[in-house]
């Protein structure tokens, strides 16, 4: 894996949370993206080579929804740069890491990712991805 790419934070309302971010990280939010597959709406701050990912939920049938339901607002996943998200999906497959997709997926920010379960690294949800070309 190449770096932590970013830093997935669920969010009550962005409208309360971009403001505290970027007073917090004392830089602008650069963007905002609805990913409608995922229910999300997701704000994205740059710190260094790092970005934070504010994610607010769309629908009640959204990840993020039933997690902030569950545990409240907070750290939500942690995401990895791969080079090629196949070959890496194959290898922690073969090691035993439980993936929650057959197949990369299209997420914000112009990426492929893929989410491996948490029971499986540590309680901390991991997500690779992918820049797509
Ligand atoms: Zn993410």
């Amino acid at each position: 894996m190449l770096k932590v790419e970013h830093i997935g934070i669920a969010v009550a309302s962005l409208r309360d949370s971009v403001p505290l971010f970027e007073k917090l990280l004392n830089s602008p939010c650069y963007k905002t993206e609805t990913v409608e597959s995922e229910q999300v709406q997701t704000a994205f701050f740059r710190q260094g080579e790092t970005k934070i990912e504010l994610l607010e939920a769309t629908g009640p049938d959204s990840a993020i929804a039933r997690f902030l339901e569950k545990k409240g607002a907070g750290m939500h996943h942690i995401a990895f740069e791969v080079s090629n998200i196949e070959e890496e999906m194959q290898r922690l497959k073969a090691a035993g890491f439980t993936l929650l997709q057959d197949k990369p997926k299209p997420g914000a920010d112009n990426k492929l990712i893929c989410f491996l379960h948490p029971k499986d690294t540590g309680g901390v949800l991991v997500e690779l991805c992918q820049e797509q070309a």
